[in-house]
């Protein structure tokens, strides 16, 4: 066993994909010393699909790493098709907030990318470190983390702030008694897998009778075919097919036959991933010396295609706080509960439409619904368009 303990950092980070990752990067970019810790190989992919909504691409766009996720072969995707009730209405993505476009990285792209620019902004990133507990001081204030590195040796980070992004079934919001404020219950299921061998010219999504799908045109000239489905639908078709892959191609047959019979021409190349059961509920944020961001605080059901958005929103949320705190400009609380009611406002409106979807309410309902979700979208990237970028200054060139 061995001991890794370092002088007091200013933040650790467990969980270094899109929510610890961005909080890192732009905690790094204000100058402050963080460490991320994730028990994952980042360039593997998690449990997700990928599309990116408007408000998460002006996200990368403003932090100056949209550029390296297009380059890195996920295709700008400039049309999105709506099949829905006998018809397909094919629009171009209107060049709003400075996006003329979305995409959809795959996770080990877009994951790899944000760790990689944290780094570059100064922050460590320590692969293969689980985080056992956080640790409490006599007075219950977060003082750092213990936990474990691959090899069984024992790991200690000591650190003013411990920020919690490790995702849906958070450890550090469990090991600080986090409790949930709003819980909106489970009700709906995501399954996907990658298809290969088909032109895929853009985004397109399908609705049913309580199902909805979608293509995701991706990197390697692949897509990411998915499904939402009430979660009892899900488990009544896993258990009268005979394997994962044949429950979702009856699933997908039937919320999106004309996707289902087009497939049949492509060759699929991953196994069938996903979440039978997705709950909707809201975390307390924060407490003496640690926050939660991402998953780990608020998670929903991935019918809305919302979370990668909601962690870049609530990361730069969080690290702008915290960079108050930081310094000392604002006391710690009043920073922190200021992060709370900011994320909580601003999260309501997608989260309440994410909730009525996923109780798959006739076509024409659910189709409103989108549209609404669609203008609630556009509300939140112009508001986000409007913001200064933390660390901006400290990156501009000298
Ligand atoms: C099936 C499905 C489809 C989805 N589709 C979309 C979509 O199309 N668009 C969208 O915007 N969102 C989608 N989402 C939601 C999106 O995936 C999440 O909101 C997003 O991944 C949250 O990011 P995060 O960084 O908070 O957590 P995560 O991405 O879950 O990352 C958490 C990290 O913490 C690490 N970790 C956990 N515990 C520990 C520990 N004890 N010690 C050290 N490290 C730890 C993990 O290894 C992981 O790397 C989908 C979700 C699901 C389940």
């Amino acid at each position: 066993m061995s001991t890794t303990r370092r002088a007091r950092h200013d933040v650790v980070v467990v969980g270094a994909r899109v929510a610890g990752a961005a909080t890192a990067m732009l905690l790094a970019r204000q100058g402050h010393d963080v460490v991320m810790v994730d028990r994952a190989d980042l360039r593997s992919d998690t449990i997700s699909t990928h599309q990116i909504a408007r408000t998460g691409v002006v996200a990368l766009r403003r932090w100056g790493v949209l550029d390296e996720v297009l380059a890195s072969g996920a295709p700008a995707l400039r049309q999105v098709t709506f099949h829905a009730e006998g018809r397909s209405t094919t629009r171009s993505v209107k060049d709003r907030f400075g996006v003329d476009h979305l995409v959809a990285p795959r996770r080990y792209v877009l994951d790899s990318i944000l760790a990689e620019a944290a780094v570059r902004a100064g922050a460590t990133l320590r692969m293969g470190v689980t985080l056992d507990g956080v640790r409490l001081d006599d007075t219950g204030r977060a003082t750092g983390l213990h936990g474990h590195d691959r090899n069984g040796g024992l790991v200690e980070i000591d650190s003013r702030f411990v920020i919690g992004a490790d995702g849906v079934y958070s450890r550090v919001a469990r090991s600080v008694g986090a409790e949930v404020i709003d819980d909106r219950g489970a009700g709906g299921a995501t399954q996907y897998a990658y298809f290969a061998g088909l032109p895929w010219p853009g985004l397109e999504l399908f609705t049913e009778d309580r199902g909805f799908a979608g293509v995701l045109p991706t990197n390697d000239a692949e897509a990411c075919i998915w499904v939402c489905t009430p979660e009892a639908d899900a488990r009544a078709a896993r258990r009268s097919a005979g394997s994962a892959g044949a429950a979702f191609a009856a699933q997908l047959h039937r919320a999106a036959p004309a996707l289902a019979q087009r497939l049949q021409a492509a060759r699929r190349t991953s196994p069938v991933s996903g979440m039978l059961r997705t709950p909707n509920y809201l975390r307390r944020a924060f407490g003496a010396g640690w926050a939660l961001v991402g998953d780990a605080g608020f998670h929903r059901d991935p019918v809305s295609a919302h979370g990668i958005s909601d962690a870049f929103r609530d990361a730069e949320l969080l690290a702008v706080a915290l960079d108050h705190a930081l310094r000392g400009d604002t006391d710690e609380v009043t920073a922190l509960a200021g992060y709370q009611s900011r994320r909580d406002l601003t999260l309501q409106e997608i989260f309440d439409l994410t909730c009525a979807l996923v109780t798959y309410p006739p076509v024409p309902e659910f189709v409103e619904l989108m549209r609404q979700l669609g203008r609630a979208i556009d509300t939140e990237a112009a508001t986000l368009a409007a913001q200064p970028v933390p660390g901006e200054r400290d990156l501009a060139p000298a």
